[in-house]
C-alpha cells in the first residue's frame, strides 16, 4: 500500500483526486470490513495522541512537602533534635513522611479514578464498516476508514473528503483562523497551506455546519495536529474553588501561626520565666497542634468519591468544580424528548383532510393495522402520506435475535417505518422505486426535513417530500389531498386537528409533497423552498414520560429546585407533558414568537414565571439561562446540538447528553449524562449536595480537634503549667485520627433529608455562622475535657506520664464522640443508623481503638511516646468524658434546631 505522508514527508493527500486516494489506501466508498480494520489497527496502532508525560512520581512526592505548615513541622523537628529530644524529632519526621506518603497515594488514586471515569466519554466517530454505518471509538479509526461528519462532531483523524454538503469546519485549533472553513471535495495545490486545503478535514477540528464524509488518511501522531503538538491532555489537577479556598486558608494560616509562635515564645520566656529551651519545645508543640495535616488529602478524596458515585448514577463529571455547583443548583432547564420522556415513539394517529386512522400494535414492530376512525375510509387512501413518511426518512428498523425491534436513527422516523408497514407499504421496495436524489437534512432551526426522489422507472417524475413541525409544513401548502383530488387548504380544520392531538401530549408531524415534471426547475435550499406543496396530512406520535422522571421531578419540588422544560416541540404538546410530569401546579408556557418579542430587560421576570418554553431554539436557551442567572439562580441546562454549546457554557452546570449529544455539546459541558435521563441530573444534584455536606463535615470535624489542642497548649503556657501533652503525643493524635476517623466522613452516604431542604445559596461561605460557632464551641469543650482530666488526675497524685496518657486518650475519645455528632448535621444522631454507622465507621473505630491500646499499654510505645498504662478506673473516667461530650452536642443540636430552625 502506498503511504504518502506517512514517512514524515509533507502529506500530499489534498492534492490527489479522491479516486486515487481511495485506491492507494485500498479502500472504497463503502469503507473497510471489520477484519481489514482490525488488521490495520495492528499495523498503525490506536488513533491516539501520545500523552504528555506527567510530572515524574518523585516530583509529585516532593511536592507533598511543599507547604508552609510542613516546613514548620520540619523546623520543629530540627529544634527538637538540637535540644536532645531525639525521639520527638524522629516522631515529627515520621509523621511528616507518613503524611506525604498518604497524600501521594491518595492523590494518585483520586487521579486514577478520575481518569477512568473520563475514559467513559472518550470521543467516538461514525464510520462505514462492513457496508453499514456504525459508531466506534475514535481510537479504533484506521487509514482507509470512511468517516461520516455531522454538525457538532469533532473530526478525530485526518480525512480526505469524499462528499461535502455545505460542510463548514472550525479549524482554529490548527490554523488559528477564527473564520469557519468551507470544505469541498476539490483538489488543492500541492503546496497549499493547511488552511487552504479545502478537500481535507483535519483531526481536532470541529464540524459546525453541513454534512460530509471522508476517508481516513492519517491517524494518531501522524495527523497534522499530532505533528505540531504530540503533547495534549495535560493531567488535570484535582481541585475546586472550595479546595483552593481551604488550601489558601491553610497557607495564610501557617504564616499567622508562625508569627503567633514567636510572640508566644517571647511571652513564655519574658513573662512566665520559662527556660528558652522549654519554651521552644512548647512553641513547637503548638505549631504541631495547629496543623490539620490530613485535611486537604481527605477533602480531595471526598471529592473523588463523590465523582465516582455520580458516575455510578450515569452522570460523568468533566469539570470538578461542578461537583460543588451541582449541590447549589436551584433551577434545572431540561430538554423534553428523550430526557423527560422515553423517546420511544409510536405513531398513533393518522389524520388526512377527509379521513382519520388509529394505529394498533406495540413499539417499533412493523405489525398491526390502521383502523379507520371516521367515515370508514380505505387504508389505500393514506398511501401517499405513508410513502412520504417512508421516503423523507433516514432511519432503519432492526430486529435482534430475541425478536425485539429497535430503531437505527431518529426514533420518530423509526415509528414512521413501523406505521408504513402497518399500512401495507414495503420500505425496501418504496426506497428502490424512489431513490433519493437530494435532501435538506433536519435542522432544529427550521424544524423540517425535505428529500427529493427520482422515479426508478425512468418517467422523469420527481417527488419532493416534506415533513416537519406542522405549522412549518402548513405554511408551505396551498392545497390539501383528499380522496376526490386536491382542494384548497382548510387551515381551521388542520389547526383544530393539530391542537387536539397536541393537547393529549402527542408529538405532531406534518407531511406534504410536490410532484415535479422533468422540466420543473428546483432549488433545494432552506431559504428558497417554495410554498406550493400539497398537504398530505398530519401524524400524532405518543412519547410517554419516563417513570423515573416523574419521581425525580417530585424530588426536585421537595428540594426547592425548579424544573423548566425547554423544547423544540409544539407548545400544547409540551404543556400536556409538563402537566403529566407535574412540573408545576399551573405551568405557564412561552412560545418562540413571544420569546422573541420580550426584551432582555423583561425576560428575567417572564423566564422565572414560565415552566415550558416551546419551539425554543438554541439562541433562546442562551437568553433564558442569562435571564434566570440575572435573578441569582444557579442554573443547570441540558443540551445536545452544536448550537447548544454557548448556552451550556453559560449555564452554571452544563449537562450534555452522552447518547445523542454531539462532541461539541459535551466539550462545552460540566456533566455528561451517560443515559440522557433527567433522573440522572437529579441523582447528580443529590450527590453534589452530599459531597458538599461531607466536605463541610470533614472540615467541621477536623478544625475543633486542632483548635482544642491549641487552646490547651496556649492556656498551659499562659498559666505557666506543665504541658498536658508532649509534642510527639500531639502528633500521634493528629496522625492516628485524621487518616482514620477523618477519612470516614468522605464515605458518608447522603443524609435522609438531603433532598428535602432548599438549595444552598450560591456563594455561601463554607464556615457559615453555625459552623463557626460549632468550631469554637467544640474546641472549647475539647479544652475543658482535656485540661479537666489532666488537672483531676494530677490532683489525685497520678504521675505526669499517666495524666498525659489520659489526656491523649480523652482527646481521641472526644473525637469519636464528635464524629458521631457531626455525621448528622441536620438531625439528631441518636438513631439506630447513626449508632450503627457505616462499615467505614466500624473499621475506623477498630483501628483507632487498637492504636490507643498499643499507645497506652505496649512497652515500646510507652518508651517512645512517654506514656503509661491507665487503670480501669481511669479508663472509665476517660470514656465518661466522651459520653458527656456527645450528650452535650446532641442537646446543642436540639436547641439549635428548635430555636434557629434549619441549621447550617
Ligand atoms: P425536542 O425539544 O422535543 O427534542 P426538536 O428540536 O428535536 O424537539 O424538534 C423540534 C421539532 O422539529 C419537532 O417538534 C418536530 O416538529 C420537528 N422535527 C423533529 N425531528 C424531525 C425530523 N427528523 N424530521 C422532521 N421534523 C422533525
Ligand atoms: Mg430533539
Amino acid at each position: 500500500m502506498a503511504r504518502p505522508g506517512h514517512e514524515g514527508a509533507a502529506s500530499i493527500w489534498h492534492a490527489m483526486p479522491v479516486d486515487d486516494v481511495l485506491a492507494s489506501l485500498q479502500s472504497g466508498p463503502e469503507g473497510l470490513d471489520g477484519a481489514q480494520a482490525a488488521q490495520r489497527l495492528k499495523t498503525y496502532g490506536p488513533n491516539r495522541l501520545p500523552l504528555a508525560a506527567g510530572k515524574p512520581a518523585w516530583r509529585r512526592f516532593l511536592l507533598q512537602f511543599h507547604n508552609s505548615l510542613i516546613y514548620l513541622l520540619l523546623v520543629g523537628a530540627a529544634v527538637s533534635l538540637a535540644l536532645g529530644h531525639g525521639v520527638d524529632a524522629a516522631v515529627i519526621v515520621l509523621v511528616v513522611v507518613v503524611n506525604a506518603v498518604t497524600g501521594f497515594i491518595q492523590e494518585g488514586r483520586a487521579q486514577q479514578a478520575m481518569e477512568s471515569i473520563r475514559r467513559l466519554i472518550a470521543p467516538h466517530a461514525t464510520v462505514l464498516r462492513d457496508g453499514g454505518r456504525m459508531v466506534c471509538d475514535a481510537a479504533d479509526l484506521v487509514p482507509g476508514d470512511i468517516v461520516l461528519l455531522e454538525p457538532g462532531d469533532r473530526v478525530t483523524a485526518d480525512l480526505r473528503l469524499l462528499r461535502s454538503r455545505g460542510l463548514m469546519v472550525d479549524e482554529a485549533i490548527l490554523t488559528g483562523e477564527s473564520v469557519n472553513a468551507s470544505k469541498q471535495v476539490a483538489v488543492s495545490m500541492v503546496d497549499a497551506p493547511l488552511g487552504d486545503r479545502d478537500g481535507m478535514a483535519f483531526s481536532g477540528t470541529l464540524v459546525v455546519a453541513g454534512m460530509g464524509a471522508g476517508v481516513v488518511v492519517a491517524t494518531g501522531a501522524r495527523t497534522e495536529i499530532g505533528r505540531i503538538s504530540t503533547l495534549m491532555h495535560e493531567v488535570e489537577v484535582i481541585s475546586t474553588p472550595l479546595l483552593r479556598q481551604v488550601d489558601r486558608f491553610s497557607r495564610v494560616f501557617g504564616v499567622a501561626v508562625l508569627v503567633c509562635a514567636v510572640l508566644l515564645f517571647v511571652f513564655a520566656v519574658g513573662v512566665r520565666g520559662y527556660g528558652a529551651l522549654d519554651a521552644l519545645m512548647a512553641v513547637v508543640s503548638l505549631a504541631v497542634a495547629v496543623v490539620p495535616e490530613g485535611l486537604l488529602a481527605v477533602m480531595t478524596i471526598t471529592l473523588a468519591i463523590g465523582v465516582q458515585r455520580m458516575a455510578r448514577r450515569q452522570a460523568i463529571v468533566r469539570r470538578l468544580p461542578a461537583v460543588e455547583t451541582l449541590g447549589a443548583t436551584s433551577i434545572i432547564c431540561s430538554d423534553k424528548t428523550g430526557t423527560l420522556t422515553r423517546n420511544e415513539m409510536t405513531a398513533q394517529r393518522v389524520v388526512m383532510a377527509d379521513a382519520c386512522w388509529q394505529a394498533s400494535g406495540q413499539g417499533y414492530a412493523p405489525q398491526g393495522e390502521l383502523l379507520a376512525q371516521a367515515g370508514g375510509a380505505d387504508v389505500e387512501q393514506a398511501g401517499a402520506l405513508l410513502r412520504c413518511g417512508l421516503l423523507c426518512n433516514d432511519a432503519g428498523l432492526h430486529q435482534d435475535e430475541g425478536g425485539a425491534w429497535s430503531v437505527r436513527g431518529d426514533t420518530m422516523e423509526g415509528a414512521l417505518l413501523a406505521l408504513a408497514a402497518k399500512g401495507g407499504l414495503d420500505a425496501g421496495l418504496e426506497r428502490l422505486a424512489w431513490p433519493r436524489l437530494d435532501e435538506i437534512p433536519f435542522d432544529a432551526r427550521y424544524a423540517y426535513m425535505a428529500t427529493l426522489h427520482g422515479d426508478a422507472a425512468g418517467s422523469g417524475v420527481r417527488l419532493l417530500c416534506l415533513k416537519g413541525a406542522p405549522e412549518k409544513v402548513l405554511g408551505r401548502c396551498a392545497t390539501q389531498r383528499t380522496a376526490g383530488g386536491e382542494t384548497p387548504l382548510d387551515r381551521a380544520y388542520w389547526d383544530g386537528q393539530i391542537a387536539a392531538l397536541a393537547e393529549q401530549g402527542q408529538r405532531v408531524l406534518g407531511f406534504a409533497m410536490r410532484e415535479l415534471g422533468p422540466e420543473d426547475a428546483l432549488s433545494l435550499n432552506p431559504d428558497e423552498l417554495a410554498a406550493d406543496f400539497v398537504l398530505l396530512g398530519v401524524i400524532g406520535f405518543i412519547d410517554p414520560p419516563r417513570d423515573e422522571a416523574l419521581a425525580a421531578v417530585r424530588d426536585c419540588r421537595s428540594a426547592g429546585i425548579e424544573v423548566k422544560m425547554i423544547t423544540g416541540d409544539h407548545a400544547a404538546t409540551a404543556l400536556a407533558i409538563a402537566r403529566q410530569l407535574g412540573l408545576r401546579d399551573q405551568p405557564e408556557v412561552l412560545g418562540a414568537a413571544e420569546l422573541d418579542r420580550i426584551s432582555d430587560a423583561d425576560l428575567p421576570d417572564a423566564a422565572q414565571r414560565t415552566t415550558v418554553f416551546a419551539r425554543a431554539t438554541p439562541e433562546h436557551k442562551l437568553r433564558i439561562v442569562r435571564a434566570l442567572q440575572a435573578r441569582g439562580a444557579v442554573v443547570a441546562m441540558t443540551g445536545d446540538g452544536v448550537n447548544d454549546a454557548p448556552a451550556l457554557k453559560q449555564a452554571d452546570v452544563g449537562v450534555a447528553m452522552g447518547g445523542k449529544g454531539t462532541e461539541a455539546a459535551k466539550e462545552a459541558s460540566e456533566i455528561v449524562l451517560a443515559d440522557d435521563n433527567f433522573a440522572s441530573i437529579v441523582a447528580a444534584v443529590k450527590e453534589g449536595r452530599t459531597v458538599y455536606d461531607n466536605l463541610t463535615k470533614v472540615i467541621s470535624w477536623t478544625l475543633p480537634t486542632n483548635g482544642g489542642e491549641v487552646m490547651v497548649v496556649i492556656l498551659a503556657l499562659m498559666m505557666g503549667w506543665v504541658l498536658p501533652m508532649s509534642t510527639a503525643q500531639i502528633l500521634w493524635i493528629n496522625l492516628a485520627t485524621t487518616v482514620t476517623l477523618g477519612l470516614v466522613l468522605a464515605f458518608e452516604p447522603a443524609e435522609p433529608g438531603v433532598m428535602a431542604r432548599r438549595p444552598r445559596p450560591a456563594g455561601q461561605p463554607l464556615l457559615s455562622g453555625f459552623l463557626l460557632w460549632r468550631v469554637g464551641f467544640v474546641s472549647f469543650l475539647f479544652m475543658i475535657g482535656a485540661l479537666g482530666i489532666f488537672l483531676f488526675l494530677q490532683a489525685r497524685g497520678a504521675p505526669l506520664e499517666v495524666a498525659r496518657t489520659a489526656v491523649v486518650n480523652v482527646i481521641v475519645v472526644m473525637e469519636v464522640a464528635y464524629l458521631f455528632s457531626v455525621r448528622y448535621l441536620h438531625m439528631r444522631s441518636f438513631n439506630w443508623q447513626g449508632i450503627k454507622g457505616t462499615p467505614a465507621v466500624a473499621l475506623a473505630l477498630v483501628v483507632v481503638t487498637a492504636g490507643q491500646l498499643l499507645l497506652t499499654y505496649a512497652p515500646a510505645m510507652q518508651r517512645w511516646f512517654q506514656t503509661a498504662a491507665l487503670s480501669p478506673g481511669q479508663v472509665v473516667a476517660v470514656l465518661a468524658v466522651g459520653l458527656a461530650l456527645f450528650t452535650l452536642l446532641e442537646l446543642e443540636k436540639a436547641v439549635a434546631r428548635r430555636w434557629l430552625g434549619e441549621v447550617v
